[in-house]
């Protein structure tokens, strides 16, 4: 028995055809899933009484239980949710003038040890599956009653340390007769595993991938970037090449910037020889600050001036505007306080 939005198309099919069923109930079952949302089996009238049998044995339709949802001053919602096994995840809606994104989870916890980052804190304890990270999703709709437009893939966890539920859950949010989320809208950020960056540039879909950066140099990045000591810059940015020569598509590079650790007019013009002539543009992240770790944000002026040198030197950048910073929209810092909580408890 398991969740029904574990299966992409390509598996419901597969299914089928293990019972000597036709293939094309698939879609059916697809669309009553997605399109018509329904909450049982029973409701799928275009499916014959001993088929629908068969899939509740084999079967369940569940959403996720929300725990926490915070309301921020301007629009953006947080959600905490507690998975069957008793695990806390979250999600982030945000209103955008294109549109409704979600932040998803992908894994319980971070193993990948970013010094900055709250998620981080808490080891990784499992993998989300499929369906876990799909519920995420249509949870937030089905509490909100809001269509959700676009993905972003940077909630807790590093999705390529959990790339086959990641790349399967974007096969099904993307699939025509389902969500149908169009790839452009699906944005996956990985701290740099640089055999998975190779591995999806043979990816089907046309998603945008970005890349936590947030050094110029392996000497800071060393120092805030575990990650960094396994695959280091050169091999992290050959990896950035390779994937923009197979695919053609434009990667966006992210910089937290960190008050007196990487954010100097020096660490800029660093930062702009590394990515010169290369197909990117760079996002420059004011940092949210987390009690628990010494890092501050960059001053105003600190963060207007790298973005500038780095105009000036003619690197693709913006400043990005802050969301839900009155809720701890941060990656991680309301499971975090959740689970201070439990603990005190
Ligand atoms: N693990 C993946 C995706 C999740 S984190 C990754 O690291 O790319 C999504 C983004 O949020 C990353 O760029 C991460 O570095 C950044 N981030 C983490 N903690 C943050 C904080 N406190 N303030 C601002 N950005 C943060
Ligand atoms: Fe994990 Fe990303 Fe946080 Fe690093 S920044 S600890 S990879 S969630």
């Amino acid at each position: 028995m398991q969740s029904i939005y574990n299966y992409s198309e390509e598996m419901l099919k597969e299914y089928l055809i293990n019972l000597g069923l036709k293939p094309f109930r698939s879609k059916q079952i697809i669309e009553w899933l997605y399109r018509k949302k329904v909450k049982s089996f029973d409701e799928m009238t275009n499916i014959s009484k001993d088929f629908i049998e068969k899939l509740k044995e084999d079967f369940y339709i569940d959403l996720l239980k929300c725990v926490v949802n915070q309301k921020s001053s301007d629009g953006t919602q947080k959600f905490l949710f507690e998975l069957s096994d008793g695990n806390l995840i979250e999600s982030v809606l945000m209103n955008n003038d294109y549109g409704y994104s979600i932040c998803v989870t992908s894994e319980v916890g971070c193993n990948m040890g970013c010094v900055f980052c709250a998620s981080g804190m808490k080891k990784k304890l499992r993998n989300l599956e499929t369906a876990e990270i799909v519920m995420q999703l249509l949870t937030v709709e089905k509490v909100t009653g809001i269509k959700i437009t676009h993905i972003v893939i940077m909630g807790i966890g590093e999705p390529f340390d959990n790339y086959d539920n990641v790349t399967r859950f974007m096969k099904i949010v993307n699939y025509p007769l389902g969500l149908e989320i169009g790839a452009r809208h699906i944005t996956v950020s990985t701290s740099g595993l640089v055999p998975k960056i190779k591995e999806f540039a043979d990816f089907d879909l046309q998603v945008n991938l970005a890349i936590s950066l947030h050094a110029p140099n392996n000497d800071i990045r060393n120092e805030i970037m575990k990650v960094n000591k396994s695959y280091p810059i050169e091999e992290l940015i050959d990896a950035i090449k390779y994937y923009i020569d197979k695919t053609n598509r434009r990667v966006t590079i992210e910089y937290i910037l960190l008050k007196d650790i990487n954010d100097s007019r020096e660490n800029a013009n660093e930062l702009a020889d590394l990515l010169h002539g290369l197909n990117i543009y760079v996002n420059l992240i004011p940092y949210n600050e987390v009690i628990e770790k010494p890092y501050k944000r960059s001053t105003k002026e600190a963060m207007q001036a790298f973005f500038d040198q780095l105009k000036k030197r003619r690197i693709n950048v913006q400043l990005r505007r802050e969301q839900g910073g009155d809720i701890d929209a941060a990656c991680g810092q309301l499971r975090s306080k959740q689970m201070k909580k439990e603990e005190n408890n």
